[in-house]
């Protein structure tokens, strides 16, 4: 069956005259098995709205618009749009868009084309350079979304489903599960994709919340106190913080608080939960609005 795929990727390639770009990501996935295992990750059904971003030749266009009501395809590489355009003519549920999905207006596209869908999912086989501004920018945004089934890099992925103590956690690992709840659906071999690209994959879903995990007083000053906290990995809590806070405050000062609420300030940000750092984040919002 990967055979099949495979052959016809090479197929419309060499019908096309297409010569893939590796500035743009262009690894086409293959394997039929791991395509339905993407699209039934998504949890579909008729009533369901689908944005895939970078359709490349609709090997996963074609599964998503077997069972949603509608698709909309966002592709940059302007040699694949009469390519895709042909290929789902004759689908009315699938529509294709030449756009850069970085530059994108993702809440426009969902108020003007999903009005008719009672939910809206992200499908995408990311190209690898775009993948995390791509996925800062889709849960950052409050998009309406349901969830977002994508395939990154395995190590990308590794540090979004990173729990607090591993090596990998980090600030995108707080950010990730401060949005919504990352789970693994599968690991994808390399030798899957046409190109075969030079790291592995895996395919994650990303459950969007609809209420915040922790209490977080200012969403933006958490962040930030989040990657202070990373900023010097190697380094004390205390001493990543208190070189790289966004605010000015006494290094002695500084430790009192962290004290205050139950932290050791000589651990490293590694240790700290999602709930930690949402108290560290509110104790240090009143220091510095001086209350
Ligand atoms: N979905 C196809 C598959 O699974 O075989 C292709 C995936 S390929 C890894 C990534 C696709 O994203 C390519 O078609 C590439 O042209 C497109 N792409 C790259 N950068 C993009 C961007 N900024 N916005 C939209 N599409 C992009």
């Amino acid at each position: 069956m990967s055979f099949g795929i495979s052959a016809k990727t090479r197929k419309l390639l060499k019908q096309h005259n297409i010569v893939l770009k590796k500035s743009l990501g262009q690894n086409f996935l293959t394997d039929a098995h791991v395509l339905q295992h993407i699209v039934d990750a998504a949890d579909l059904d008729e009533e369901s709205g689908v944005i895939e971003i970078g359709p490349g030749l609709g090997a996963l266009t074609e599964g998503l618009a077997k069972q949603a009501r509608k698709v909309v395809a966002i592709e940059l590489d302007n040699r694949l749009i009469p390519v895709l355009q042909d290929m789902f003519a004759d689908q009315p549920n699938v529509e294709i868009i030449h756009a850069d999905a970085l530059k994108f207006d993702f809440a426009q596209l969902i108020t003007e084309k999903f009005g008719a869908c009672s939910q809206v999912h992200v499908v995408a086989n990311l190209p690898y350079y775009v993948t995390s501004p791509i996925l800062v920018k889709l849960l950052e945004s409050s998009l309406s979304l349901t969830n977002i089934v994508v395939m990154i890099q395995k190590e990308v992925a590794d540090r979004i489903l990173a729990k607090p103590g591993s090596k990998t956690y980090g600030s995108l690992s707080v950010f990730a599960q401060y949005f919504s709840e990352p789970s693994k659906v599968v690991q994808v071999p390399s030798h899957v994709f046409v190109p075969r690209p030079q790291v592995d994959s895996m395919v994650i879903k990303l459950s969007i919340r609809t209420v915040a995990p922790v209490p977080v007083e200012n969403e933006s000053f958490f962040f930030q106190v989040v990657r202070a906290s990373f900023a010097k990995r190697r380094k004390t809590l205390l001493n990543s913080l208190s070189s790289s806070l966004p605010f000015h405050m006494e290094k002695t000062r500084l430790e009192q608080v962290i004290h205050s609420i139950g932290i050791d300030p000589n651990c490293r940000g590694e240790m700290l939960s999602m709930n930690s750092f949402a108290q560290l984040s509110n104790v240090l919002l009143r220091e510095r609005d001086g209350g």
